[in-house]
């Protein structure tokens, strides 16, 4: 149970550790901490667990806040600073692969680290004790593997978040899946129809911004996709017989979010950006594949899917965008860059060049250098109308609704949008129109 493995734990850690163990009991810095610190990563937080009673740990501390005190975890707060501190549990029976139906105390560690999930996960350290780790969580980090604590059928059904989880860990260090561990999470893969969508997306996420979002093909393999995300499933069983393409559209998009920085709204822009390409596909007469108006489709697909799995309005919006826009083509001439511009709006469009770019080194090497060269050009012209600070939205107009009313007697109404509308149009063409007595003249002629 001991080594040698020595891990310099930040200060307060080690003042709370000590405190507790000073009073009598047992505690440990566990989990996803512990394995981060392994593996050279920074820990998001340092979670503690112990064989003190929630009260107990309470008493010991000034200021604590009772986080889930029926779980058995209290956070302690040094400064503003807060360290969740857990009670030894056996977690009970699990309701609908959800929640345990009850939890139970325990004294010993062990059986604490037993209702972890992965090996590497179920380790404990304090200085004291050197590393606690029981399941060969350092010999899987050495072979680069995700293997369930016990029996997986048990442990993914009694909470199929896990099977998530697995995928998840394995795009985040790069690791392979157990053969056993795996073929649990296929076998049980139907049970995540009961995990709610606010816990589903938080791992999606997870793994979609973790240095390998391609593993998301395992969650294909083990078919959970097909409970979370059965519009991608279609994307890996649709091959593209086209110049433009040397894979499915599936491995396409996996290939695109590859291809992008680790951004939540850009790869998922990447992962949505052909979701409609099943549906749109068509066969020519000489066996050609076209997926005319996918960008639509693609765009309508992603708003509904994304709401399904309860993302936030700002995501849905900012990904919807770049979606409807990927394929935009766009003239390198100012006038058409500034009314693109205005259409995708002026903080969607310089994103677009990013997926524009990761669409195309995903796609065959056919006209690669055309396509990226005339990329390069609306770049140029982009980077020359921001610089010259032209107009491209209805704030930077130099004529506002109110001007209109004052100036030329408007009467409040849509009547003005529909003005100003007009007015962006105009000066769009030409920014050297955005004067105000421009504006003011030309308005009097369009009303
Ligand atoms: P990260 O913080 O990067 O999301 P983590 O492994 O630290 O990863 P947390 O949700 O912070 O995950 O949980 C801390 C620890 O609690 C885990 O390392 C694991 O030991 C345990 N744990 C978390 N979720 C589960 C679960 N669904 N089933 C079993 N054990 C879990
Ligand atoms: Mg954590």
């Amino acid at each position: 149970m001991q080594s040698t493995v020595m891990i310099q734990l930040p200060e307060r850690v080690k003042f709370i550790i000590d405190t507790i163990m000073k009073a009598g009991y047992e505690a440990y810095a566990v989990g996803g901490c512990i394995r981060d610190m392994i593996l050279g990563r920074t820990p998001d937080d340092w979670d503690i667990t112990t064989s003190a009673q929630p009260e107990q740990v309470k008493a010991l501390f000034g200021r604590t806040i009772d986080t889930g005190i029926q779980h058995g975890t209290v956070t302690v707060m040094l400064d503003k600073e807060g360290f969740e501190v857990t009670t030894y549990r056996i977690d009970g029976e699990y309701e609908d692969s959800r929640h345990p139906k009850e939890v139970t105390f325990t004294s010993n560690l062990v059986e604490d680290l037993k209702r972890r999930d992965f090996t590497i996960n179920a380790m404990a350290y304090n200085d004291e004790a050197g590393l606690v780790d029981v399941f060969e969580g350092m010999k899987d980090i050495e072979r680069k593997v995700i293997r369930c604590v016990g029996d997986p059928l048990q442990r993914f059904g009694e909470d199929a978040l896990r099977i998530m989880r697995a995928v998840r860990f394995s795009a985040q260090l790069g690791y392979e899946i157990e053969t056993k561990t795996l073929e649990a999470m296929r076998e049980l893969s139907p049970n995540l129809v009961f995990v709610s969508a606010e816990r589903i997306q938080t791992e999606l996420v997870k793994l979609l911004v973790s240095p390998h979002p391609e593993k998301l093909r395992v969650a294909y393999e083990t078919e959970i996709t097909k409970v979370i995300l059965p519009e991608f499933d279609a994307c890996m069983e649709t091959q593209q017989n086209n110049p433009h393409h040397c894979y499915s559209v599936g491995e396409h998009t996996l290939k695109a979010m590859q291809e992008i920085r680790k951004d939540k709204a850009l790869r998922l822009a990447m992962l949505f950006h052909d979701i409609g390409k099943p549906q749109t596909l068509t066969v020519d007469t000489e066996g050609i594949v076209h997926f005319h108006g996918h960008p639509a489709v693609s765009e309508k697909m992603t708003r509904e899917i994304l709401k399904r799995l309860k993302f936030d309005n700002n995501t849905i919006y900012m990904v919807t965008s770049l979606v409807r826009y990927h394929d935009y083509d766009v003239e390198p001439e100012p006038k058409c860059v500034r009314r693109a511009i205005m259409k995708a709006g002026e903080d969607i469009f310089p994103l677009l060049f990013e997926v524009k770019q990761a669409d195309m080194r995903a796609q065959s090497g056919y006209m690669r250098k055309e396509k990226e060269e005339r990329l390069a050009s609306v770049r140029r012209v982009y980077e020359e109308i921001i610089a010259q600070g032209q107009c491209v939205s209805l704030k930077m107009l130099t004529l506002t609704g109110k001007d209109l009313i004052k100036e030329i007697g408007m009467p409040p109404g849509p009547e003005i949008g529909d003005m100003l509308k007009r007015l962006l149009d105009f000066v769009i063409e030409d920014p050297s129109r955005n004067e105000r007595e421009i504006l003011l003249k030309a308005a009097k002629e369009f009303q």
